[in-house]
């Protein structure tokens, strides 16, 4: 349990890799606080948690609206005592070709997935400075490290958090808190599912044709699990991970080697 007495906040933890990071944290017995827009998802994953023998908590949290941030902050110091961990893993993905991108499709995805990350970190991090402990844990993707078709948006807003975690990192680096990037390739979660249908609509591909696509990117052939990300967050988090920081740590099958 190397996380016994620690509190722990994963954005994004009503479902998916968020969901998985914050079962796995508690599993180390952190209390956790599990954080989405969707009320509903994350109190069913705090009761599971809870069930399970671990303290966790729902708060409903936009990341990407600064007051909600703010309230988000209050709850979780209230409900932990401390928040030594902070998994900033909520996001969304669109695509689309960048000559019918919509601006506010853009923005949507900036104001998320970058602005998110920076806004929650913003608010967790003078804690983390004042004990000498923390860990900041940026849920990126492969498409923070290189580009592809039609995700533009996707893929800048990721290099932004990958480049927000370098620089953060370096900045606290001798303040006992590590900031890491971890970059999965598709992950078997309702995010992919999506992904899947939208090329089904948008592509008139079958569903096996798009997945089929989708596998055909990695050199092993599947999908990443949700749980091998929350293996490394844990990694991350403990006491031999202090060592690791200002990375983006690649979780795609051997993907970005080919
Ligand atoms: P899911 O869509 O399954 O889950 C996303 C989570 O983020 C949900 O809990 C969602 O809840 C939450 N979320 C979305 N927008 C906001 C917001 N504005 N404020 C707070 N919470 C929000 O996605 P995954 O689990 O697949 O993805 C998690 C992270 O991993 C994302 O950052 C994604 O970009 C990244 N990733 C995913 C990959 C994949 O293949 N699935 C690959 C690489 C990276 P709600 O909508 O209720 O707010």
């Amino acid at each position: 349990m190397s996380l016994k007495g620690r509190g722990a906040v994963v954005t994004g933890g009503g479902r998916g890799i968020g969901r998985a990071v914050a079962r796995a944290l508690a599993e180390e017995g952190a209390a956790v606080v599990v954080s989405a827009r969707s009320t509903k998802e994350i109190e069913a994953v705090a009761a599971e948690l809870v069930a399970a023998g671990h303290a966790a908590h729902a708060v409903t949290c936009d990341v990407a609206d600064e007051a909600s941030v703010k309230t988000l902050a209050e709850a979780a110091a209230k409900l932990l005592g401390t928040v030594d961990v902070l998994v900033n893993n909520a996001g969304i993905a669109l695509s689309n070709p960048v000559k019918r991108l919509p601006l506010e499709e853009w923005n949507r995805i900036m104001a998320i997935n970058a602005t998110g990350t920076f806004l929650c970190t913003r608010a967790f991090i003078q804690g983390m400075i004042d004990r000498g402990w923390g860990r900041v844990i940026n849920v990126a993707s492969v498409a923070g490290l290189r580009g592809g078709r039609y995700i533009a948006a996707y893929s800048a807003s990721k290099h932004a958090q990958i480049g927000f975690t370098r620089a953060l990192a370096a900045e606290v680096a001798d303040q006992g808190i590590t900031v890491n990037a971890i970059c999965p390739g598709y992950v078997d979660t309702p995010m992919t599912e999506y992904s899947v249908s939208r090329m089904v609509e948008k592509a008139g591909i079958s569903e096996e044709d798009a997945l089929e696509h989708i596998l055909a990117l990695s050199p092993q052939h599947r999908l990443i699990r949700p749980e091998e990300i929350a293996h490394v967050a844990v990694m991350l988090c403990g006491k031999n991970g202090e060592g690791i920081s200002g990375q983006a740590i690649a979780i795609d099958g051997g993907q970005g080697i080919h």
